[in-house]
């Protein structure tokens, strides 16, 4: 988020210093969904043509039962008279990180700075102070305002005084990923697949010169240990077991995650503001939480845009904290509880009234908008700007 923060500054000609605790933009395979809301405001600030030539269009995605096969399939091109980009577009998170850094003017008055871990920020009535440690020592910033997109464990929240409620589940998610093509077996580029047992997520990401990279998520108990989950022979029964085929799965990412459903109390504290995973954390199914950071970061942009070159009032930034945080604890949060709820449904009879109403929502054209102006992350963008 703090690219993307940055980014938008450059674009508002706001200055700001980007302090990055990382030497490098690091490859773990996270997010890889974009969604409408997020494309719209890519192009806004002269972005999406960077994004659409790496990225690869998901135009549909399956709702699968792992034994029965496909349950209901829902076509994006429902959404075409709501915006101009009525799909998905798949691009690994470490790659937008990289075109969106490649994009910053980085002039004067718009600087990174890596390997800066901030380690307190502190503020008074004229300013904010951030601390940060450095290979040359720990220094002191001053400025105007701290925005925390430092992520889930944010050091800026936890300076502020508010509260990250919320639970974690005994349960984490193992990623793996493969080139093998599901596609050929028809699966879509977008598939959930629910099972009471071992359900899963299975989506393409561009991958390595945009050969096409598969990612598979399965739960993981609370006890294996990360070894046992990451064993080459437990790694190939687990995903022969999905979908058995001859010869080993060449495996290229085997990535371990503990899940959270966590809202921030508050998003700002004085001249202290959070955003992004720093401000909400949720469980990936429905790939939202990347994309609600940017709606975060957008929003927030154009509250310091006004109070920066137009004398608005700071309590701009309560109305930042409050259309963002109600969205994220009444649609962020349920959409993707509930998502974890619908795929793991152990009580068969719930199942297949669950697949009953998602088959009637696809084939209704009005039920199928609604639902799909929801899963697009449409909905609650909206939502949030009509909050005052
Ligand atoms: C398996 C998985 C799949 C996912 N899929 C999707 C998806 O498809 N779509 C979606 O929208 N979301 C998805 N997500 C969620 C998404 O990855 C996160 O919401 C996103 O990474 C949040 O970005 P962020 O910048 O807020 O935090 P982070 O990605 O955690 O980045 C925080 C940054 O701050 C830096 N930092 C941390 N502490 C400090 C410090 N003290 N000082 C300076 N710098 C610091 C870090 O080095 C890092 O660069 C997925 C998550 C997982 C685990």
């Amino acid at each position: 988020m703090g690219y993307t923060l940055a980014a938008n500054l450059d674009y508002l000609s706001i200055p700001y210093v980007l302090l990055e605790a990382g030497d490098h933009i690091f490859e773990d395979p996270r997010a890889g969904t974009i969604h409408p809301p997020s494309l719209e405001l890519f192009r806004d600030i002269g972005l999406i043509e960077r994004l659409q030539s790496e990225g690869s269009v998901v135009s549909s995605f399956q709702y699968r039962d792992r034994r029965q096969g496909v349950v209901a399939e829902f076509d994006l091109s429902t959404l075409a008279d709501e915006t101009d980009f009525p799909y998905r577009l798949m691009l690994e998170q470490h790659k937008v990180c990289r075109l969106v850094h490649e994009h910053l003017g980085l002039t004067e008055g718009h600087t990174l700075r890596r390997q800066h871990r901030v380690v307190g920020v502190s503020q008074d009535g004229q300013g904010v102070t951030a601390r940060a440690q450095t290979p040359d020592g720990e220094i002191e910033l001053r400025g105007r305002y701290v925005v925390g997109c430092d992520g889930g464990r944010s050091q800026v929240r936890k300076s502020m005084n508010v509260d990250f409620t919320g639970f974690q589940y005994g349960e984490r998610f193992l990623v793996l990923s493969t080139p093998f093509d599901f596609g050929a077996f028809g699966y879509a580029r977008t598939n959930y697949i629910s099972d009471p047992d071992e359900w899963c997520a299975l989506f393409r990401v561009p991958g390595v010169e945009q050969a096409g990279m598969w990612r598979i998520l399965f739960p993981a108990g609370p006890d294996a240990s990360e070894e046992a989950l990451f064993d080459e022979a437990a790694v190939q029964q687990r995903i022969q077991g999905f979908h058995p085929k001859e010869g080993p799965y060449e495996i290229f990412h085997r990535n371990l995650y503990a899940v959270h459903q966590r809202v921030a109390s508050c998003y700002r504290d004085g001249r202290l503001l959070v955003a992004g995973d720093a401000a909400h954390i949720n469980n990936p199914l429905g790939g939202m939480g990347m994309n609600f950071g940017f709606h975060d970061v957008f929003n927030l942009a154009d509250k310091l845009r006004q109070i920066y070159h137009n004398g608005g009032d700071d309590s701009l930034l309560d109305l930042y904290d409050r259309q963002r945080r109600t969205v994220a604890s009444e649609y962020l949060q349920r959409q993707t509880i509930e998502n974890k709820k619908n795929i793991e449904q152990k009580d068969p009879q719930v199942r297949q009234q669950f697949y009953e109403e998602l088959r009637s929502t696809a084939s209704d054209p009005v039920k199928r908008k609604a639902y799909l102006m929801r899963a697009a992350m449409i909905e609650g963008y909206r939502y949030s700007l009509s909050i005052q």
